[in-house]
């Protein structure tokens, strides 16, 4: 039998095409929008609605469900095509990207029928909440909590650091559907007495305080607390105490598309770095770039980034062949994990080509730096993703 080869296809060469037509497009209106984004914290929604319009937004979702299918790779490639031209929005679309593959795994058909297109098309944003004050990296002990009432659950609790919830529609909540002592009780795993919720951000009972912080172009982050907050049935995703399980289908897909951003963050920066160092004299005609000390960490910069580059786009192939999920696993948090160092590296040594410039806004690279840095804290942080690589894939013991 013919063994699969690692590349890219037509098809996803296409898609990198119509990321950067996109980019082609909102390029002569960047300078409006990255003002809007990091001086305001307002998210444009013409780069959303293109992102839609480009496909990009539904690149996971089937065609029957008004997406192109085109799969992870696809759009990985289309994110870090996007990050790589300097057009931001891309860290929200990895949020979304997980309403999107919690509803297409583990939703009913008329869920799948009532979110997918919108998403795809871009007409509407969701949100995801899942960590709380105390329940961060270690979700399993979140307090939220969806008590089954009849046709709805009643939620209570609250969240934190929940980006775009003041802009999206809807967003999914993780909830307890069972606490930790009736589970321990019963004898039943910590994974077990979950569920995912899509709730209307406007409901009822929900109370929203913005938090003061910096990481995600455009979007701002929110405590939420829900009180008694009315959740039908119907828009429970997943089997009843199920959600972990529905949840975990989206994790690969999480820190896949992470890594492709930080990877056209790299690039962005470079870029950046070396035009600048091919033009800036100080000591003689010889620009900077001229020296060893301005040139080897650049360069360095560029060989990390083409391993990281592979190493991504094999673990975005290996999500799309339906390898087993451990082995995709460890693919996809080497390669968060390496991406994200890549990308604080590459905006660190951009920044220092460019001396005092570096911290100019008009040069992009200082507004770089928290979205760059926040990839190595979150979606998972780095100790985290080594904790998968030390267990599944060296076999070594759980030690938390
Ligand atoms: C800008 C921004 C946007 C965000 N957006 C969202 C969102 O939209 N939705 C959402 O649900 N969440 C969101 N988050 C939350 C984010 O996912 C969490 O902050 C992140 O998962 C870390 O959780 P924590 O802050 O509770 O850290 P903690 O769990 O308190 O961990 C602190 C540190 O301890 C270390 N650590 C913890 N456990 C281990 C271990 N077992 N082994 C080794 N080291 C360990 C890590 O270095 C970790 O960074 C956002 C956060 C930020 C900053």
């Amino acid at each position: 039998m013919e063994q699969e080869q690692f590349g890219l296809t037509q098809e996803h060469l296409m898609v990198v095409e119509a990321a950067k037509g996109m980019a082609k497009k909102l390029g002569p209106k960047m300078d409006l929008f990255n003002k809007m984004i990091f001086e305001e914290q307002r998210f444009p929604e013409e780069i959303w609605k293109e992102m839609g319009n480009a496909g990009i937004l539904g690149a996971m979702i089937p065609e029957e469900y008004g997406g192109t299918g085109v799969g992870l790779l696809a759009m990985a490639l289309a994110l870090e095509t996007l990050s790589m031209e300097g057009v931001s929005a891309s860290l929200f679309a990895v949020l979304t990207t997980m309403d999107t593959m919690a509803i297409l795994k583990g939703g009913s058909e008329e869920q799948k029928q009532a979110w997918l297109p919108k998403i795809a098309s871009g007409d509407i944003k969701m949100a995801f909440a899942i960590t709380e004050p105390d329940a961060g990296t270690n979700s399993f002990r979140m307090k939220t909590f969806a008590k089954r009432d009849g046709d709805v659950y009643r939620l209570n609790g609250q969240k934190a650091w929940i980006t775009g919830f003041d802009v999206a529609d809807h967003a999914i909540i993780v909830a307890r559907t069972m606490t930790l002592e009736e589970l321990k009780r019963q004898g039943l795993p910590k994974s077990y007495g979950m569920g995912l919720f899509i709730v209307d951000t406007k409901a009822k009972g929900i109370t929203m305080n913005e938090m003061n912080t910096m990481g995600i172009e455009g979007f701002k982050q929110f405590q939420l607390y829900f009180d008694d907050v009315e959740v039908p049935v119907d828009n429970r995703v997943g089997e009843e105490h199920m959600g972990a399980m529905v949840l975990f289908h989206a994790l690969n897909p999480e820190r896949i598309l992470a890594a492709a951003i930080c990877v056209g963050m790299s690039e962005f920066a470079l870029r950046k770095a070396v035009a600048y160092a091919l033009e800036r004299k100080v000591w003689s005609d010889a620009p900077i770039g001229a020296y060893q000390g301005v040139q080897h960490p650049l360069a360095h910069v560029k060989a990390m980034q083409e391993a990281v580059r592979l190493l991504t786009y094999k673990a975005a192939w290996a999500f799309d062949k339906g390898l087993p999920p451990a082995e995709t696993g460890g693919y996809s948090n080497m390669a968060k994990l390496l991406a994200s160092e890549l990308a604080v590296d590459a905006v660190d040594r951009a920044i220092q080509t460019h001396g005092g410039n570096g911290f100019v806004t008009d040069y992009q690279l200082i507004r770089m730096w928290a979205p760059a840095r926040l990839l190595k804290t979150a979606p998972i942080n780095n100790e985290m993703a080594m904790n998968f690589i030390a267990e599944h894939v060296l076999g070594l013991p759980k030690s938390y």
